[in-house]
């Protein structure tokens, strides 16, 4: 069994969704289990919708915005009938009766119960395609299997509770080996029984987590690119594809910030050593990207990522006593309850210096916090530049007319703060 993860750009519109088709009719006939985001930006508007109902601000609007999305999507794709459209029509109809009840305390739960139902809404639609057109296919409900914990908007998987559900789905599918089943990267099912989500862009991650549990064969991630580059094209000209590299390396890279697969993505491959190919859905002929245990062919050549929007915070001690490990515990307690991730860290004997994303609200509230017992400078609309296997001539290419506020090297990594 092989499993196939179809990101947002994948099905944005009847023609992506078509095309899902066609590559699934030109692949192998062996059973696969297809894992679908929410189409196109549906999370974005979602997202809006939740802002909306937190402020307590008409959100029927957005709503509708998503609604009238999907139901021009069902009715370019000429999905007009049948039980899944049935389902997918009641779907709409109970989310706004769902959003129309006043907001519990917890706003992460909140946040998931709105923004989760993107998918849900994909896939209902793209198996009523598929199934119109021809496949043997059935939806199923991702929350009856991946299990998590009760925390929201990240929540933890719980493997033992998520195998014992994924083994009954087995069962099931033994039963008819033809069938391709059709279900939702990005949610899941609290201990509690509620929607949860694994964090944004947590499809590929959903799609590890299944092919882990059913013991796939592969996983393959179709995009919008025809690989894994050395660089996002986004930043950078000359990029090129890597043909093949390991987990670790592709663990390192998302780890720093390169934003083709999401991070927790390959653990779960890697421990069952499933590959995971990464392909062009705009062109399934072209070899794409192999990712699995092999590593000869990481250090061939210069990896950047890129981070913008970076800001650097420098601690230190009101009265320039030394920061010592009793600080930097504190500090750090502080920065885990801001929820800010730290990009890069650096001390000296008087000072802390932390490298985080721009994120205005989280960063001021991080800056409260330490000011209290810390002086804070603050350096803000900087570049976070990380280069894997560096080369002199590489440095100098992209760091050469740029001030350098922070520099850290390693064997394999170089990495610069840049004004
Ligand atoms: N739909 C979710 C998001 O946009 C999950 C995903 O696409 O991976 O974040
Ligand atoms: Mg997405």
């Amino acid at each position: 069994m092989k499993v196939y993860k179809f990101g947002g750009a994948s099905v944005g519109d009847a023609a992506a969704i078509r095309n899902v088709g066609k590559i699934l009719k030109e692949e192998s006939r062996e059973r696969k289990v297809l894992v679908f985001s929410a189409m196109g930006k549906t999370t974005n508007m979602l997202e809006e919708v939740h802002r909306l109902r937190f402020e307590m601000l008409d959100w029927r609007p957005a709503f509708e915005k998503v609604a009238n999305f999907h139901k021009s999507i069902a009715s370019d794709l000429g999905v007009s009938d049948g039980a899944l459209f049935s389902d997918f029509q009641a779907t709409l109809v109970k989310m706004e009766d769902d959003f129309s009840n006043p907001l519990s305390a917890n706003h992460a739960m909140e946040y998931d119960r709105v923004v989760g139902m993107g998918e849900v809404l994909s896939t209902l639609l793209i198996c009523a395609h598929l199934e119109r057109d021809g496949l043997n296919v059935e939806w199923v409900d991702v929350r009856n299997v991946i299990k998590t914990n009760n925390e929201h908007r990240r929540a933890e998987i719980d493997w033992e509770r998520s195998q014992k559900s994924a083994d009954i789905l087995l069962a099931h599918l033994e039963e008819d080996t033809t069938r391709t089943i059709i279900t939702q990267g990005f949610i899941a099912q609290s201990k509690l029984g509620n929607m949860s989500t694994l964090g944004r862009e947590g499809s590929d991650f959903s799609a590890a987590i299944i092919a882990y549990l059913l013991n796939a064969k592969s996983v393959t991630i179709w995009k919008d690119v025809p690989g894994m580059l050395n660089a996002d094209p986004k930043w950078f000209n000359n990029t090129v594809q890597l043909p093949h590299i390991s987990y670790n390396e592709c663990i390192e890279l998302s780890y720093y910030g390169a934003s083709v697969i999401h991070p927790k993505t390959l653990k779960p491959l890697q421990n069952k050593n499933i590959p995971l190919f990464v392909k062009s859905f705009s062109d399934p002929s072209l070899a794409g990207t192999v990712i699995d245990a092999t590593s000869d062919y990481d250090t061939l050549v210069p990896m950047y990522i890129f981070k913008p929007n970076q800001v650097l915070l420098s601690i230190k001690s009101r009265d320039f006593s030394f920061i010592v490990e009793k600080n930097l515990s504190d500090i750090f307690e502080m920065i885990s309850e801001s929820g800010l991730r730290v990009n890069m860290m650096q001390n000296s004997a008087i000072s802390f210096s932390i490298v985080v994303d721009q994120d205005e609200a989280l960063v001021k509230s991080l800056r409260d916090m330490l000011q209290v017992a810390y002086e804070v400078k603050f350096n803000d609309g900087l570049d976070l530049l990380t280069i894997r296997h560096y080369d002199d001539a590489t440095v100098r290419a992209l760091t050469g007319h740029r001030e350098v506020l922070m520099e850290q090297k390693s064997r394999q990594t170089l990495r610069f703060v840049l004004r």
